[in-house]
């Protein structure tokens, strides 16, 4: 005999368990035990611990069965004594309901059992009892049809059958002429009965099994097989939960909401899940039981009087109506509201967290069945952290605890308005690319957005898919729709960093650009015509859906002030438009820590320009055109200089390969000859010599300045005057300058020295000098290496971790996609490193840089620039690493405020 304890007792005799035992007996556990610490009536039971779970994985059934055998005998009598019934007596029947439920919830992927212990004499014991038949029959009936799936693995034979009782439970009421199950009497019941034990002999082979013990031993595996179903496994690989927890089983009596009109099964959140609202709300059943609430058969009323009369409202049911057919639970059995309120009270007040209860009445008495932290959406765990903090439930720390940064996504962006929604017709789905909605009229093409924008006019941008050329109609689009690309697609990409809504991949829509129309299955629409999108779900609708803005005020602004108070990590945005540093300023971003000069160039006209200085054949076509290009821009400094209104602003001189820039099509060429006065051979000659193998690792980065120092000269001059013009005007900047892609210190000083020539000479020019720092990237592993000498020459470092990562691991992120899946599947990377930086190794290039560059400048400025920025996991190693500042897209910076100081306070 092991000595191990296996199973915990819960009930009004005595518990065993509590709250903080989860581990071991699972959270539904855990929890049932800590209700009946706390007085509140929960029928009474055992929970086999997930320990036992673990044991049988590796023993099998036969030893697990030996293990636990006592204990669960012992069990069962305790839940006797207190129920006053026995198992397995025919004539007083006690039933059972056999539940899983591991550490983290898991809704609804594992599996329950009800009414266990039930069989054809059973049956008839109960119905005397209960003074019931159609009860006793209804629960009969509804054990074999879970037993029969849960343990017997009763499964569809085809994906039509869906549900194999279902389907006889179809051809029953057809039969008798009815709609609902509810109107089904005990003989139907009865009938149904015999049909199910003869589907499951049919199918399975074996009858279904008439011993109560037998039933219970059934029952117990299969919940402990149930760890390991397919629903189960993606479950746990969505979420990150170990394979190892195991899940425990909750053996329990039954209580039973299918009595009669004085009884009831629902659910229920302490506060509201979708806004956070400070108001218990919930659905429940007469005279039902199990997950019949949620199972959508019957409509469920509400608890409360205030949330039936706004569900009414929302239904578009008069109120008579409401009152006569779906009264609420307060105003039905004012009574049992009072106890429930009464409860849940004790049990938010206890857990200090909104809580999801399940609760049943049996003939007019109240017992709770579960109750945990409910799930929440983004909006709602704001505003449940700050009321809570403003109630005293919670301290500051604990409030900034409660939120999952990636959340806060929910509430930057415009919403549907939820009546409007109602009504809404949703046509197709595509990728979720871009969070938010939006509503507006079609249009095919970018410029015509552009337009139509002009005037007035709120568009959605339908594309094919979308190009860097689309980017200005992309820019005054509400949201932007795609047929093809996936979530790194450009559109996505692009549309994130605006914050704009965007679905991208809808297979379902044919654009036919000719007729300026597309077509979704079968149904044409036209430009012109209104559409709604949802950038959050990838729902595309027709018409036009009344949005929301985003709330940023009241308790986000409550919460983002609380970040500040805790973080000590400086946020900045990657910002080069002026549009986009105002949206980061509004998310509070303390300055910019990227701008990349070259967004600047694909601008308009510029692009022509830009050409033409890539095209030419010398340094003097070069100049030429370079000479277009600056009072471009120095004018686009000069609106990011005054956005930021004194701010720190890092700049970041040309970095792409070259080949970005030209024109690749016959088209572009021909034009790009006739302009420039050249053979459209030779334009042809020199896109060819701009090719390169690997353009990630070519002509890119300080290597363009160090072969055309006149692109450094005028970069360098532009920054310079646009700094000189701002302090004119009153905003003193210090612009910071940054060699991209360096790995050793000569070629920062190559660099460096141009710079410094023109500030001195543009300084000389107007007889006035601006503060500025030099600095550069640290993204090649080989500059990590030698940070200690680069320091020398650097003022500051700023971590391109994006390059420091596809150079390290050796894989680019542009084609990463082809295996990268398969690595995740197979848990060779434990995430995706280009998302959420590689701690161990490129951590350590990051930690080798810092600790470098501090040798050699005790005060060098610290900070990131590449997407990690915007990544929570990413943020706490970088404030662990002791960075100052991190820099990510505008719409992310709030979620990088709180993922900083949740950093913080976990230090
Ligand atoms: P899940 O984890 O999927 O929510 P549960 O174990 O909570 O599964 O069971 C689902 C439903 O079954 C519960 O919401 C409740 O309505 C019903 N149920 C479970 N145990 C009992 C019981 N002892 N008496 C009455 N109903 C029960
Ligand atoms: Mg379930
Ligand atoms: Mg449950």
């Amino acid at each position: 005999m092991s000595s191990t304890k296996y199973v915990y007792l819960f009930g009004s005799h005595g518990t065993e368990g509590a709250a903080g035992m989860k581990n071991l007996l699972g959270g539904k556990g855990a929890n049932l035990a800590e209700m009946c610490r706390l007085g509140i009536p929960v029928p009474p039971g055992f929970t086999i611990s997930t320990e036992a779970c673990t044991a049988y994985t590796t023993l099998g059934r036969e030893r697990l069965l030996e293990m636990i055998r006592d204990e669960v005998l012992a069990g069962i009598r305790s839940v006797e004594a207190e129920m006053g019934k026995r198992f397995g007596d025919a004539a007083d029947p006690l039933l059972l309901s056999v539940r899983s439920g591991a550490r983290a919830s898991m809704p609804g992927m594992m599996d329950t059992i009800l009414n266990l212990g039930l069989n054809d004499e059973a049956v008839e014991g109960l119905a005397r009892k209960a003074g019931n038949e159609r009860f006793a029959w209804d629960s009969y009936r509804r054990f074999v049809q879970m037993y029969g799936d849960v343990v017997m693995g009763l499964k569809p034979v085809s994906k039509e059958e869906h549900d194999p009782f279902e389907v006889v439970i179809d051809m029953v009421k057809e039969a008798r002429g009815v709609q609902l199950d509810t109107e089904l009497d005990a003989a139907d019941l009865k009938e149904l009965v015999a049909r199910f034990k003869a589907l499951i002999r049919a199918r399975i082979g074996r009858d279904f099994p008439v011993d109560p013990w037998e039933q219970l031993w059934g029952a117990i595996v299969a919940v402990f097989d149930s760890w390991n179903n397919d629903r189960a496994r993606v479950y746990r690989e969505l979420n990150d939960i170990p394979e190892s927890w195991g899940t425990a089983v909750n053996v329990q009596a039954m209580v039973f909401g299918n009595l009669g009109d004085h009884s009831a099964t629902g659910v229920a959140f302490t506060r509201d899940a979708g806004t956070g609202e400070d108001l218990f709300n919930g659905e429940f059943l007469v005279n039902a039981q199990g997950e019949d609430v949620v199972a959508g058969i019957r409509t469920p009323q509400q608890v409360s009087l205030v949330g039936s009369r706004r569900w009414a409202e929302l239904a578009l049911v008069p109120e008579a109506e409401r009152a006569e057919k779906y009264p609420s639970l307060e105003e039905l059995m004012p009574d049992l509201y009072r106890q429930l309120i009464e409860a849940e009270t004790t049990l938010e007040n206890h857990f200090r967290d909104m809580q999801d209860l399940e609760f049943t009445i049996q003939e007019g008495r109240l017992w709770m069945l579960q109750t945990r932290n409910g799930k929440r959406t983004g909006a709602a765990m704001v505003r449940i952290a700050m009321e809570m903090l403003e109630q005293g439930m919670i301290d500051e720390k604990t409030a900034l605890e409660r939120i999952a940064p990636d959340r806060l996504n929910d509430l930057l962006h415009p919403v549907f308005d939820p009546r409007a929604l109602a009504q809404a017709r949703p046509i197709a789905r595509g990728l979720p690319a871009s969070p938010g909605a939006a509503t507006g009229q079609i249009v095919f093409f970018a410029d015509e957005a552009e337009a139509w924008s002009q005037r007035g006019r709120d568009v959605i941008l339908v594309r094919q898919e979308t190009s860097p050329e689309d980017l200005r109609g992309m820019s005054v689009a509400k949201g932007i729709l795609t047929a093809r690309g996936g979530m790194t697609s450009h559109a996505a990409v692009v549309a994130r960093g605006m914050g704009k809504c965007c679905v991208s991949g809808c297979g379902a829509v044919h654009v036919d650009l000719k007729a300026r129309t597309m077509t979704v299955d079968g149904t044409v629409y036209a430009e012109g015509e209104w559409i709604s999108l949802n950038g959050s779900t990838g729902e595309v609708y027709f018409g036009r859906i009344a949005t929301r803005d985003a709330e940023l005020s009241g308790d986000f602004g409550k919460l983002m002030a609380l970040t500040d108070k805790y973080r000590t990590l400086e946020i900045r945005t990657n910002a080069d438009t002026p549009e986009e540093a105002a949206v980061a300023r509004k998310f509070g971003a303390t300055g910019i820590g990227l701008c990349r000069t070259e967004h600047m160039f694909f601008e308009g006209d510029r692009i022509v320009a830009v050409r033409q200085m890539i095209l030419a054949e010398d340094e003097a076509g070069r100049r030429k055109a370079l000479a277009k290009l600056l009072p471009m821009q120095r004018s686009d400094f000069e609106g990011l200089f005054r956005e930021m209104d004194g701010l720190p602003v890092t700049i970041r001189l040309l970095d792409p390969p070259l080949h970005e820039f030209v024109p690749h099509d016959d088209a572009g060429q021909l034009a790009m000859a006739r302009d420039m006065g050249v053979s459209l051979g030779r334009i042809k000659m020199r896109v060819e010599e701009l090719h390169e193998f690997n353009p990630m690792l070519g002509h890119r980065g300080c290597r363009l300045g160090i072969s055309f120092p006149e692109i450094t000269e005028m970069q360098a001059r532009a920054i310079f005057e646009a700094a000189l013009n701002a302090k004119s005007r009153g905003t003193a900047v210090v612009p910071e300058i940054m060699v991209p892609l360096v790995g050793t210190i000569r070629e920062l000083d190559q660099q460096a020295a141009v710079i410094r020539r023109v500030a001195e000479q543009v300084f000389a020019e107007r007889g006035e000098t601006v503060h500025w720092m030099l600095g550069t990237m640290i993204e090649t592993p080989r500059a990590a290496l030698v940070a200690d000498s680069i320091a020398r020459s650097a003022e500051f470092f700023s971590f391109g971790t994006n390059d420091l990562t596809q150079m390290t691991m050796g894989f680019s992120r542009d084609d990463a996609g082809s295996f990268l899946p398969r690595y995740l599947k197979l848990g060779l990377y434990e995430h995706d490193p280009f998302r959420s930086i590689d701690q161990k190794g490129v951590g350590q290039l990051v930690e080798m840089a810092v600790a470098k560059g501090r040798a050699t400048r005790p005060d060098i400025e610290l900070g990131v620039c590449g997407e990690h920025g915007g990544d929570p996991a990413s943020i706490g190693f970088f404030h662990r690493a002791g960075l100052r500042y991190v820099s990510c897209s505008p719409f992310r910076v709030p979620i990088a405020r709180l993922a900083a100081a949740q950093a913080a306070i976990a230090s």
